[in-house]
């Protein structure tokens, strides 16, 4: 399996090299934003696993940063504050940071507290995926397994409900067929991306008023696929 994606944002290089030296060590993938708006850009993009962010940052701070992706996600954060000041701590998590760390910290803390919050992350994500999602015209029932579409029910393949089903869990995430390859099939090496592509279609067929003007299933060009709730 690939690393997990990690985004590092942190304007001081010498404390970003190091966070990433030892996550990669940990077996992540990461991607280093050395100013808030560039990390902005690249998640909107692809959206990481989980973010370790600095609060001082130039152009946009990381309490904008963590503002911005709470209207967006759940993707776990993980706060360095320079200060010793509570008050930052408290603001960070209070806008949804899901852990901090003070600064000067140990990278192997660092590290530990990544894999605690992501598995958090994941036990959480296991207990709603039993709950049903419903959208104005769309409901999908992950136990039964059904799609209703403005009433109507609609039959679709074992892949084509597991690609809408992680799709629709993960709103406004951009996926590329790679990786929705290794969600889906989970053997991205051995089957063809435009499997994706052509499931995408299909779904689009199935679930979309006018499959040529999706509304849920958009592509992004150049990268690869999101599901707009
Ligand atoms: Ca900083």
């Amino acid at each position: 399996m690939r690393g997990t994606l990690i985004a590092v944002v942190e304007d001081e290089t010498s404390i970003a090299e190091v966070i990433s030296l030892y996550l990669r060590r940990a077996g992540y993938q990461v991607q280093v934003y050395h100013d808030g708006q560039a990390a902005l850009n690249g998640m909107e993009r692809q959206m990481p696993a989980l973010v370790v962010l600095d609060i001082m940052l130039p152009s946009l701070d990381g309490f904008a940063l963590t503002r911005w992706l709470r209207d967006r996600s759940d993707t776990p954060i993980i706060m360095l504050t320079a200060r010793r000041e509570e008050s930052d701590r408290i603001a960070g998590l209070e806008m949804g940071a899901d852990d901090y760390v003070v600064k000067p910290f140990s990278p192997q803390e660092l590290v530990s507290r990544v894999r605690a919050v992501l598995r958090r992350a994941n036990k959480s994500a296991q207990d709603s995926a039993e709950t049903p999602l419903v959208f104005t015209d769309l409901h999908i029932d992950p136990l039964s397994r059904t799609v209703i579409v403005a009433e109507q029910e609609q039959f679709l393949t074992a892949k084509e409900f597991d690609m809408l089903w992680w799709m629709a869990r993960h709103p406004r995430q951009v996926f590329t067929r790679d990786q929705l390859l290794e969600s889906i099939w989970g053997l991205s090496d051995y089957i063809d991306p435009s499997t994706v592509t052509v499931h995408i279609r299909r779904l689009r067929e199935k679930i979309e008023a006018n499959p040529s003007e999706p509304r849920h299933l958009l592509t992004v060009w150049g990268v690869g696929y999101k599901f707009e709730p």
